[in-house]
């Protein structure tokens, strides 16, 4: 199978498990099973970080199922555990796939709860592992719109949200409960009924209870690169919808600028109805939207860290 990518096996040398810093995250653990993302989309956050290869181009920390094994042990069972959150860990390389499984059996073997937002599929190899684990499992399917012409545009090298739709589909049969995320909403191009009403009606029949919404916002590397790699009257009518010149923090210490509230609240309400009618739970994002009176937090349904504790390097002589 071909790639538009690279992918390049490398060593991890700092810690694999961190801390997840983002908004009601905060405090899980979190990891990346790649630096850098093969699927390149457009207003990707994590592309804009200092140490991000260039597109194209993929690191894969080969060692991380070994130092998985050394970290984990150090912290107690049930410990929420996200990955992505800089990275996909269902990139379609199979060595790529090869390490999450690994990684992600070690965790499941071990207790941990996993918790992973993907723009992937998760592939049918998974699915013994998965189906043993379901409870320890909370699996949240990105996916903005089914229309392919978005794709291509804003997620070039991602899964089509069809086959998205279908790989949640696959999940629901193995016992999960995936949710979905519609994340981020483009204005003009994924939150016009056309877009959304479509989208809902095949997440509620691929067996999905529960919607995320959210909408894009913008960082200064992300303007760069939607200027940059999309056709010019389409970013320019994007970035006519953040009219503040100011910036804000949003959820984390990144300063972000957010489409103005009544434009968000219309949107979302709008998107809101239609996913009731249906009978679809929907969520939006509390931590994207600190501004808005009818927001919750996404949490999944294990996530409580009663005691968060520090990951610490046992003494080889305790007192
Ligand atoms: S799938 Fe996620 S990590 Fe990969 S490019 Fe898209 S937004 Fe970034």
């Amino acid at each position: 199978m071909g790639f538009s990518y690279s992918v390049i096996p490398i060593l991890k040398k700092s810690r694999a498990l961190h801390r997840a810093e983002f908004g009601c995250l905060k405090k899980a653990f979190a990891l990346n099973v790649t630096l850098g993302c093969g699927f390149a989309c457009v207003y990707c956050y994590a592309r804009g970080y200092a140490i991000s290869p260039p597109k194209g181009i993929v690191y894969l920390y080969q060692n991380l199922p070994e130092l998985i094994q050394k970290e984990s042990r150090l912290l107690p069972r049930g410990t929420p555990i996200l990955f992505n959150t800089a990275s996909e860990c269902f990139q379609l390389h199979p060595d790529i796939l090869d390490v999450t499984y690994r990684t992600m059996a070690i965790l499941l073997h071990r207790g941990f709860n996993i918790g992973f937002l993907t723009k992937g599929v998760v592939p049918e190899g998974f699915k013994r592992l998965f189906s043993r684990h379901v409870n320890q499992l909370q699996a949240t399917i990105d996916v903005v719109s089914l229309n392919e012409d978005y794709c291509r545009l804003f997620e070039p090298a991602a899964p089509s949200g069809l086959a998205r739709i279908e790989g949640a589909m696959r999940l629901c049969k193995w016992g999960l409960k995936p949710r979905a995320r519609i994340d981020p909403l483009i204005p003009f191009y994924s939150d016009t009924e056309e877009s959304f009403k479509p989208l809902l009606k095949a997440i509620k029949e691929c067996g999905i209870k529960e919607v995320i919404l959210n909408y894009l916002q913008l960082r200064p590397r992300i303007i760069e690169r939607l200027q940059k790699e999309l056709p010019s009257l389409v970013s320019k009518l994007i970035l006519s919808c953040f009219p503040k010149e100011s910036w804000d923090t949003v959820g984390s210490k990144t300063l972000s600028r957010l489409i103005p509230l009544p434009m968000r609240k219309r949107g979302y309400e709008n998107i809101k109805k239609q996913a009731e009618k249906l009978g679809l739970k929907v969520i939006v994002c509390r931590c994207k939207n600190p501004d808005l009176d009818f927001t919750d937090a996404c949490l999944p349904r294990w996530f409580k860290l009663e005691k968060p504790k520090k990951i610490y390097q046992p003494r080889l002589f305790e007192n």
